[in-house]
């Protein structure tokens, strides 16, 4: 789906060292770097990162892979999503994948125009706003200051059934219902909102792509969202993070709240790294876009019941995703408050303390679990431990399982094997499209191919001049070297290894260039031992065609031309074997 070219280009401009040192407490040891391997439990090193090759391998576990591979294996990312990380961090821009098609042309230009009847929309609500001393008033009686309600485009939709016909004098074009500001309703039309205060909700770049508004009265629904429509998805847009971006990037911590209302105040008190769902549960996607974001994200709720049920749902999406090296924390607020009466109560300061101090998301979940059961019991106890075991097995972050796993363990007082047992979990790096490592099994032989693998890896030029055809069947190492070279040959330029290692992933391969990978740091063939393992592979084929002419000859089969060409091929034979190198 992704180009190969792009692939190269993006792998060669990543380095994969500053990639899993986000991660992983990485030392350098000679022209590698190593540290204690997050995908299996260890107490010395064996996981080394090779920045001359630009990729890991675990010498415990067998775990291997590139940059992609790994944000894959240990961020628990899909193979798009790690691509699109990289690239995000390289400052690339991602490849078209397909030609668009005329179906595919024509939807994006209906799309232009619903981005621009939604921005024409806007600006209405914004001069209406400034024409109605009622909402004016409602929003000063909030605390919101002129310079917030423009920075977050705040405008008033006016109590008329047909106010945006003013604006839109083609008020009967099915695009205004398409993006969701009319309704049509029994051959009737009317605007969806109607007397409330408009919180425009802008894509991650910028374009408007839908609305919240809110009641100035009493009124039912309180909040009220521009239904999904072709720019609007619910569950991946994020209220306020456009205005949010340079804050939580400062502050390097996002904070998730429930209401635009919550966004707006708590900017206005000087929280700027605030965004808020759309009246949806959390969902992955939100988790992984705000993780790319900041190393730290808080979600507030509100103390009530529901706000604890938010809580718990935002909870469980967020264990497959939680990162070792990137906290999730919870931040409950004294019932009956929400962030925006919080904060204009209590300050910056104070609110700011609170999201210091929130639990994180192993003290949630577990105080939620010890809530739920009696730890003096033995039933209690086993219910404690079968209870998490469905949470603990959604934990991708080692060292985070590992901790749960220990917390889980001792007040179910068992043993942390036992723990391990009890929860079934899954090996490290088996969840996700990774392919589960296995522990190397294979040994180095000492055939020639064998070397001569090794010093292709070295230089995967190499590998197009090798001839297959004087290769020893049969052998892994001639295997491997015969699938290096077919795709060293498909590709211009030669592919780098990173690239060559993952279309070997899931071959029979894999292992063996992996152990060779290994020797290839430590011994290394010239050009012209490289050419003599050739001419000794070479000998040792014509060696084998004259046996057969031999035996030929033996039985009294030959022809006289046959014999003629022995004796040639016999000449040939040990001239090329005096050449070889200690041959004397
Ligand atoms: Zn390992």
């Amino acid at each position: 789906m992704i180009p190969d070219s792009f692939k190269q280009d993006l792998l060669n401009r990543v380095d994969i060292v500053e990639v899993v040192q986000r991660y992983v407490r990485l030392k350098k040891a000679g022209a590698n770097f190593v540290g204690l391997c997050p995908f299996h439990n260890e107490k010395t090193p064996s996981f080394s990162v090779s920045p001359a090759k630009q990729f890991y391998h675990c010498f415990g576990c067998g775990a291997h892979g590139n940059a992609i591979g790994f944000l894959m294996a240990y961020g628990g990312m899909g193979y798009v999503d790690a691509v699109k990380d990289l690239a995000a961090g390289a400052g690339m821009q991602m490849p078209e994948w397909q030609p668009r098609s005329r179906e595919e042309e024509q939807r994006r230009e209906r799309e232009t125009d619903l981005y621009a009847l939604l921005e024409r929309a806007m600006d209405f609500y914004r001069a209406e706003l400034k024409k109605s001393d009622r909402a004016i008033q409602y929003l000063k009686g909030r605390g919101l200051s002129g310079e917030i309600a423009a920075r977050f485009r705040i405008g008033y939709a006016p109590d008329d059934w047909q106010a945006l016909k003013t604006e839109f004098p083609e008020y009967d074009d099915k695009a205004l219902v398409e993006c969701g500001l009319v309704i049509e309703n029994e051959g009737k039309r009317y605007d969806r909102f109607r007397d409330r205060v408009m919180f425009p909700i802008f894509s991650a770049r910028g374009a408007v792509v839908g609305f919240g508004g809110r009641v100035l009265g009493e009124g039912e629904p309180k909040y009220l969202n521009s239904p999904e429509t072709p720019l609007f998805e619910k569950g991946r847009e994020l209220y306020g993070l456009v205005q949010a971006r340079d804050a939580i990037r400062a502050a390097n911590r996002v904070l998730v709240v429930e209401g635009y209302m919550d966004v707006v105040a708590l900017a206005q008190c000087g929280v700027g790294y605030a965004v808020a769902t759309l009246g949806t549960a959390t969902t992955p996607v939100h988790v992984q876009k705000l993780l790319r974001l900041a190393d730290e994200l808080v979600f507030s709720f509100d103390g009530d019941a529901a706000g604890r049920k938010a809580a718990w749902r935002a909870l469980e999406v967020s264990l497959p995703l939680a990162a070792d090296a990137k906290p999730i924390r919870f931040l409950f607020l004294p019932e009956g408050e929400d962030p925006d009466t919080f904060v204009r109560k209590a300050g910056k300061d104070e609110f700011e303390k609170r999201v210091r101090e929130a639990q994180t998301l192993s003290e949630f979940l577990i105080g939620q679990l010890r809530a739920e059961t009696d730890l003096a019991t033995p039933e209690g106890r086993s219910r404690l431990l079968s209870m998490a075991r469905p949470h603990l097995q959604k934990v991708a972050a080692p060292a985070l399982r590992i901790q749960l796993l220990k917390e889980i363990a001792s007040l179910g007082r068992v043993t942390q094997e036992e723990a391990e047992r009890l929860m079934q979990l899954p090996g490290p790096g088996a969840r996700g499209p990774a392919p589960a490592p296995r522990r190397p099994t294979y040994e180095a032989p000492s055939t020639t191919e064998w070397k001569l693998l090794v010093s292709v890896l070295n230089d995967l030029e190499l590998a197009r001049q090798l001839d297959t055809g004087l290769l020893s069947p049969g052998l892994p190492e001639s295997n491997a070297l015969v699938a290096i070279a077919e795709r060293c040959r498909a590709s211009e330029p030669v592919p780098t290894f990173p690239m060559l290692l993952e279309s070997l992933e899931g071959s029979p391969h894999i292992e063996v260039v992996l152990a060779a990978q290994r020797h290839a740091e430590d011994f290394r063939l010239g050009a012209s031992e490289f050419s003599d393992a050739l001419r000794k592979l070479e000998v040792a084929r014509q060696g084998k065609e004259l046996e057969a002419m031999r035996a030929r000859m033996e039985r009294g089969m030959a022809t006289k031309e046959e014999l003629l060409a022995y004796r040639e091929k016999l000449t040939e034979y040990k001239r090329l074997q005096g050449a070889l190198p200690g041959a004397g």
